[in-house]
């Protein structure tokens, strides 16, 4: 029998097909004008975005206001001020072979786009992704995760009131409507979410050869040399750390620190998450909630593997299921093979591992798959260059944590097994975009140096 489950889904698609040409053709006013649009409308709904996400999650709105609201509003801004430049073709400098000829890159709209996002940054994600593809002149159907549904209403809304629906669309469901969609034929696909789930995005796309950018996550290290001011150090990663109750896709994993100072540094970890959830921190109106049971099990049950390990609790307390609230927990001395070191942790569970030699630190690092960021604290410059010469990353900062996300002039994305392709600011917009060369002869066709009959003049063309 006849599967009609998805009809709607091919009647979105085949509207947006033949919008394709059209929409390639729409001018940067009109996708200006559209952008601001968009940045109105969800302005005026800051208050549903809100409260959704905290329905979903138990998001803090203070969280929501930044994590999601203001990193939009910055990428459209951005987009609004640089798209001109951007979609403008760009001139490239000529050789002595070349002189008779221009030469400069296009940059055209792809054309039909799916956009495929997790629920961790449930308004962020799909947005600022969105924002890029449009902007590059394409169609999109974004699919939102299937854990979020109070925001996915919001976003919904939003997109009716800005985009007719053969320009964008939006589709929800779980694996069913995805698989269905990764059906189609495509122009690109951008897939933000697990390594797991994009193997078989890759592998979906590669039946129509279709362009990817592939978002995903893994285990971002840090490195902590002795050479700190400790008490600043710690704040900053606790807040990396636990922003999002952990589940972010660059929130610090686990922490590789100079075993020198080992007592204060687990000490500043006790004194600095009392003084930021209280002695209740089940009570804090700063901390999310793990999405899901699922999710929960998943974290308790690396915590119940550690019991009867020498694992070392530095700090923590009583797990909450119906709540779906794992307590602020920092582990030292864990086996190297358990669950918490091989998995992406992706909740507020942090381990620390103290090197003796930064040789043993690097080893662990290199032992694992290639990270989607990686932090470093250090005074000495010598170690920082250490470190970012012997090891990879999507992205690094320095002396901070996760800023480099948020930074307009610099890509984002992973390596390999993190991710492929880079996203945000301009490097969305190319992602979105095909650089297409051109190259102009202006005064004689410059290939008749090789027209046959073959003689000396060739050879020497050649050379
Ligand atoms: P996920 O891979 O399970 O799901 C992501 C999306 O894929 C969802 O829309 C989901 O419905 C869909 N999906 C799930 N299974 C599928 C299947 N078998 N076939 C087709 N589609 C499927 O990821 P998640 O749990 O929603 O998010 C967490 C992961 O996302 C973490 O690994 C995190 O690091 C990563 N992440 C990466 C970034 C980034 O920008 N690099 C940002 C946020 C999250």
């Amino acid at each position: 029998m006849e599967d009609n489950r998805f009809i709607y889904i091919d009647e979105i698609y085949n509207q947006q097909v033949k919008f394709k040409e059209e929409c390639k053709e729409t001018s940067v006013y009109n996708r200006v004008q559209l952008l601001k649009k968009l940045k109105a409308t969800i302005l005026h709904k800051e208050g549903e975005i809100k409260d959704a996400i905290y329905k979903d999650f138990r998001k803090s709105i203070i969280e929501t206001e930044t994590t999601e609201i203001l990193t939009s509003i910055l990428e459209i801004n951005h987009f609004i001020k640089n798209l001109k430049k951007w979609t403008k073709s760009k001139s490239v400098g000529s050789s002595l072979m070349f002189a008779s000829t221009s030469a400069k890159l296009l940059y055209e709209p792809k054309g039909n786009t799916l956009i495929i996002t997790p629920w961790n940054y449930p308004f962020q994600l799909p947005l600022v992704h969105l924002i890029a593809s449009v902007a590059a002149g394409n169609t999109v159907i974004l699919k939102l995760s299937e854990f979020t549904p109070h925001i996915n209403a919001v976003i919904k809304s939003i997109i009716i009131q800005v985009f007719v629906s053969n320009h964008v669309a939006i589709v929800e469901g779980e694996i069913e409507e995805t698989t269905h969609l990764l059906a189609l034929k495509f122009d690109h696909i951008h897939f933000t979410g697990s390594p797991a789930v994009g193997k078989i995005i890759m592998q979906a796309a590669s039946k129509n050869l279709t362009d990817i950018t592939l978002e995903l996550g893994g285990k971002s290290p840090v490195f902590v040399d002795k050479n700190i001011n400790i008490k600043e150090v710690v704040r900053n990663l606790l807040w990396a750390k636990f922003v999002n109750m952990g589940q972010t896709c660059i929130a610090p994993d686990y922490l590789l620190v100079d075993k020198a100072i080992e007592q204060e540094f687990d000490h500043a970890w006790k004194e600095e998450i009392l003084n930021a959830f209280g002695i209740n921190p089940i009570e804090s109106n700063d901390l999310a909630r793990i999405i899901n049971t699922k999710q929960f099990d998943r974290l308790e049950n690396y915590l119940n593997e550690l019991k009867n390990s020498d694992t070392n609790w530095i700090v923590s307390g009583t797990n909450n299921k119906s709540d779906l609230f794992i307590h602020p927990t920092v582990l030292k001395n864990v086996p190297i093979n358990c669950a918490l070191m091989e998995d992406e942790i992706f909740g507020p569970i942090l381990p620390i591992i103290y090197y003796q030699d930064i040789q043993q630190a690097l080893q662990i690092v290199r032992s694992k798959e290639k990270p989607l960021a990686l932090y470093i604290f250090s005074k000495k410059q010598d170690y920082i260059n250490y470190v970012l010469g012997n090891t990879t990353a999507g992205g690094t900062t320095v002396n901070d944590a996760m800023l480099h996300i948020m930074h307009p002039n610099l890509p984002f994305g992973g390596v390999n097994n993190s991710g492929l392709g880079q996203s945000l600011g301009h490097y969305g917009f190319k992602s979105f975009s095909h650089e297409r060369a051109v190259l102009k002869s202006n005064f004689f066709p410059m290939s008749k140096f090789f027209w046959y009959p073959y003689n000396n003049n060739t050879k020497k063309m050649l050379g």
